[in-house]
């Protein structure tokens, strides 16, 4: 008895498509999604008691593992002092702060549930504080499905077809440009189109959402300079890079400083946190103190704060990135040289604790690159890898994750899978 199908079907019952985000349906590579029921360290336990070496890390959130011990002692203690208060704690104070710190463009932070609200807010202060309407995104960036930014959005929506999502009104998308990523004659002609009317531009400055891909420096650069010159707030969104390519994100590796950042995923350690901050003088446009609205009844929970207060707490430790940065990039040269051996084309690379790799020969630099990778080919490998219990994210377009729990001994497994699975694909 397959529980996992059961589960599916019985789920397709009362959830539409079975699934409480779309791109957990499998919907993409094929077959039925996998309910788990366990997780410890790097494996995950699904309901037909199958073991598997998990590289989606909840799509990022689990940089230290499943099931951290001091993560949960931490929640735990915190839920015995309540789940919810409505009214400011401590335990926010020590976050903003942490986060301040860790991240030097951000001089003001505030906290709320989830990368979508983040990024959501950040663009209307950013608005509000420009007073202008237009906004600029990238090719295949995901930035959350806030109905303005849910334009040629990546992964989830790329899976299913579907660059721009129905129910969003072309009033509201009319707003949003969209430009190739690392293309920076096209960032030049449409600054000097429109640059005095964008309010910002936000982008993933390690792209994570179509796949993984990687920004040429003088694209980044040229982006910060012409942000400073039109006085267009420049947002990265770091939901997914921060605390998760280097303890300070993708600014921090880059040496560039936005004015505002978005983060989420590793935040909350597994738990509903969302951030966004920057510049102080953008920041205090916010209620109270300004005209931007913005609110949320379990903004800063203190359960969610604790876990991602932990998190954070055992990224900082020591070696801690050079780690994960090394046995990130020893998992991609394991897959490149597997690949090599059975003359499968095939390319991969990595940032800090993340990960992509592509059935094309060199890895993707823009949407369109990653558009013509063999997704047939993915599929296959996909599920070759699902078998040998190698959980690799469902879809061609979504970037993989290595934890700290992830030892040596589960790389080298995870190498010898692909190993075979490779020969198979031949
Ligand atoms: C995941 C993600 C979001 C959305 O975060 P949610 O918590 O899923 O709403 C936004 N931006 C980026 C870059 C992301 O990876």
């Amino acid at each position: 008895m397959n529980k996992n199908k059961e589960l599916f079907e019985q789920s397709e019952v009362f959830i539409p498509g079975g699934v409480n985000s779309p791109v957990r349906a499998f919907g993409s590579v094929g077959g039925t999604p996998i309910f788990f029921k366990a997780g410890m360290g790097s494996r995950l336990i699904d309901e037909n008691d199958k073991e598997y070496i998990d590289y989606i890390n909840s799509w990022g959130p689990m940089i230290v593992g499943h099931a951290n011990p001091e993560i949960i002692n931490a929640v735990k203690k915190t839920a015995e002092f309540s789940l919810s208060f409505g009214a400011p704690t401590s335990r926010e104070l020590t976050m903003a702060e942490l986060l301040v710190k860790l991240v030097p463009s951000i001089e003001q932070v505030r906290l709320v549930s989830s990368g979508t609200e983040a990024t959501m807010s950040a663009i209307r202060v950013a608005r509000g504080y420009t007073k202008r309407d237009k906004i600029l995104k990238f090719e295949g960036c995901y930035h959350g499905h806030a109905d303005s930014l849910l334009v040629k959005a990546g992964s989830g929506a790329l899976t299913f077809g579907q660059p721009s999502s129905a129910g969003v009104p072309a009033d509201t998308a009319k707003h949003t440009h969209t430009l190739e990523y690392n293309n920076v004659t096209a960032l030049e002609e449409c600054f000097k189109k429109m640059g005095h009317e964008l309010a910002c531009v936000i982008i993933e400055p390690v792209v994570g959402n179509m796949n993984l891909i990687i920004p040429k420096m003088p694209f980044l650069n040229k982006l910060r300079e012409l942000c400073t010159k039109y006085d267009t707030v420049l947002i990265f969104d770091e939901v997914m890079t921060g605390f998760r390519v280097a303890l300070g994100g993708a600014q921090s590796l880059f040496d560039i400083k936005p004015d505002m950042t978005t983060l989420g995923k590793v935040i909350g350690g597994g738990l509903p946190v969302g951030a966004f901050g920057g510049k102080k003088e953008i920041m205090q446009q916010l209620a109270p103190l300004g005209p931007v609205y913005q609110a949320g009844t379990l903004s800063g929970n203190p359960v969610a704060v604790s876990a991602g207060m932990k998190t954070l707490e055992l990224i900082q430790k020591p070696d801690f990135f050079e780690n994960l940065t090394k046995n990130t990039k020893s998992l991609v040269d394991g897959l490149i040289e597997a690949a090599k051996i059975n003359n499968v084309e095939f390319s991969a690379q990595s940032v800090g604790g993340m990960f992509g790799f592509y059935f094309s020969a060199h890895p993707p630099e823009s949407f369109g690159e990653v558009m013509v990778s063999d997704r047939d080919k993915f599929n296959k490998f996909f599920h070759l890898m699902l078998d040998q219990g190698i959980y690799f994210g469902p879809s061609a377009f979504e970037a993989g994750f290595v934890s700290s729990a992830h030892s040596m001994d589960d790389i080298n497994q995870t190498i010898k899978a692909a190993e075979i699975s490779f020969k198979k694909l031949k």
